[in-house]
């Protein structure tokens, strides 16, 4: 009986696809697939593929890009994923994505400019960011979320992140994490698209010719040539070697971001002369379960929750930037704090539900019972709520300076979380410029080279904003995309 190598199941697959006669995406598909094999003489020989344009990672970033390549007129766009499922980091985005000037924002009376959005970025990354690249992340932010609005992707529930003026946070319309939208959509997208989306293929260098880039290679042997290729493999947050190269200080530190990402195409985009900028800039969350490395959404304090400490009081305005709300939390005794919500702020984000399943969460009928169960001062976490809820419900100025998010924790049951500093996000990564191509040392792009998402540096610049990246890798992705594809069609 003939039995169906992976790469006849690869072609067998892609084939029913371009006929359009799969119900699901190939992506799905091919998520068992593995690596085809490299070696001469083997099962087979490596093989050779011509496209228009050639993308490295299948998260958020790199989607986007095919998608927006794919309408722009390139013909053949392959994406290249190691692992054997689609959607990185961008699986795990939870509390939404930054936009201004939105439709959305007007129908919900949200008075809100891309100026402002552009001065919070400016000031939330310690005016380290790249101007140029922050105003063209700002001004096509309200495009990004009509584009994906067009392809079925809906994001018109508006919240809240820490360091923004205002409600920008876009989310799909049940409050559920973005990510979990985003990602299917996308992939669904793709494969209706006719584009190619190979998982299991590891790319481990982007080939040179002179001062052209002209394709990758793979580490089953295989090489995709495109006069375009496009870095999208996100950031180095579970690459513990660079870690310690750049921030010593973070070794220790767990991470929120999934094995794979390792800095890949950073390092394989530097093989090829791009200047890598910001590298020691890394953020870490305030809000992270020790145990798995789980994030508790910063939408949570978004929609009304606080910070308390093993005292039972709070320490921080908790709707600071990440880099002061962590730098405060490891000054608490034992460096570590509860995040501290109530019911209706747990009706408001659906990810909630999920933190309870985990085991992350601690449920309790009053503040008492709560107190109880963490082993907290009973008396004094109620006065921190009722002087918290004081704040809330009559105005009065807050002693810890807090004026954004703040609603009345009043409604039982209550939840708790403990939660320490993690490393999060990378803000450095590959010097690009408002077209994404990939820049060298001195500032020249290097032909055939874009890149977009986690994996550039220069527009987050010391600190990102929660909702900010999701924006970044929508409209960096996209731009990239338009780019590649022009590139291409010469
Ligand atoms: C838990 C969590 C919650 C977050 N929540 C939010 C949020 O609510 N809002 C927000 O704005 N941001 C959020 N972020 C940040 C945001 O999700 C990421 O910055 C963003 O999704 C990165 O997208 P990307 O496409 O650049 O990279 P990724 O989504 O990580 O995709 C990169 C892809 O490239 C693949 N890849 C890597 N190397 C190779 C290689 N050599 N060959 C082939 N493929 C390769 C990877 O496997 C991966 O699939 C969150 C991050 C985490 C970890």
């Amino acid at each position: 009986m003939h039995e169906f190598s992976e790469m006849d199941r690869r072609s067998f697959i892609q084939g029913l696809a371009a006929l359009g006669v799969l119900s699901v995406t190939p992506a799905s598909l091919l998520a068992g697939c593995q690596p085809q094999k490299s070696e001469v003489g083997a099962e087979r020989l490596p093989q050779v593929q011509s496209c228009d344009v050639v993308i490295i990672g299948a998260g958020g970033t790199g989607m986007a890009a095919a998608l927006t390549a794919k309408a722009e007129g390139a013909a053949k766009v392959i994406i290249l994923e190691k692992e054997n499922t689609v959607g990185g980091n961008t699986n795990f985005s939870s509390s939404g994505m930054n936009a201004s000037e939105t439709r959305f924002q007007a129908e919900q009376g949200i008075e809100d400019s891309n100026q402002l959005f552009v001065e919070d970025t400016y000031i939330g990354g310690k005016e380290r960011g790249d101007m140029a690249l922050i105003e063209h992340l700002c001004d096509n932010s309200a495009e990004a979320i009509d584009w994906l609005d067009s392809i079925g992707i809906r994001l018109d529930n508006i919240s809240q992140t820490a360091g923004t003026s205002v409600k920008r946070c876009h989310r799909p319309t049940d409050g559920s994490a973005v990510g979990k939208t985003l990602v299917p959509g996308l992939e669904k997208n793709v494969g209706q698209a006719g584009i190619d989306l190979l998982l299991g293929e590891n790319v481990t260098r982007i080939i040179k010719e002179g001062d052209k880039v002209t394709g990758v290679q793979t580490a089953s042997g295989n090489t995709y040539t495109a006069p375009a290729v496009i870095v999208a493999t996100g950031g180095f947050g579970a690459n513990f070697e660079m870690i310690k190269q750049y921030r010593p200080d973070l070794a220790d530190f767990v991470t929120t971001n999934m094995p794979g990402t390792q800095g890949d195409g950073m390092r394989m985009a530097a093989a090829a002369g791009a200047e890598l900028i910001d590298m020691d800039q890394i953020q870490t969350h305030p809000t992270v379960d020790q145990e798995h490395g789980s994030l508790i959404a910063e939408a949570i304090r978004g929609g009304g929750g606080i910070l308390v400490n093993s005292e039972g009081r709070r320490f921080v305005d908790e709707m600071k930037t990440r880099d002061v709300v962590s730098a405060a939390e490891l000054e608490q005794p034992g460096k570590y704090a509860y995040v501290l919500y109530d019911q209706q702020v747990w009706d408001k984000n659906k990810d909630a539900a999920n933190y309870d399943k985990q085991g992350l969460s601690v449920k309790a009928d009053s503040l008492e019972e709560l107190a109880s169960k963490l082993k907290l001062d009973a008396a004094a976490l109620s006065a921190t709520v009722a002087a918290y809820n004081e704040v809330s419900l009559s105005g009065a100025s807050d002693e810890f300076g807090r004026t954004q998010g703040l609603a009345a924790l009043t409604s039982a049951p209550y939840y708790a979380c403990k939660v320490a500093p993690g490393i999060h996000h990378c803000m450095g990564g590959i010097r690009i410029n408002i077209d994404n191509q990939a820049l060298d040392a001195d500032g020249q792009p290097i032909a055939g080279l874009f890149a977009a998402g986690e994996t550039t540096g220069g527009i987050h610049g010391a600190n990102r904003l929660g909702g900010n990246a999701v924006c970044d890798i929508m409209v960096n992705g996209r731009q990239a995309g338009r780019s590649a594809a022009k590139l291409a069609k010469g």
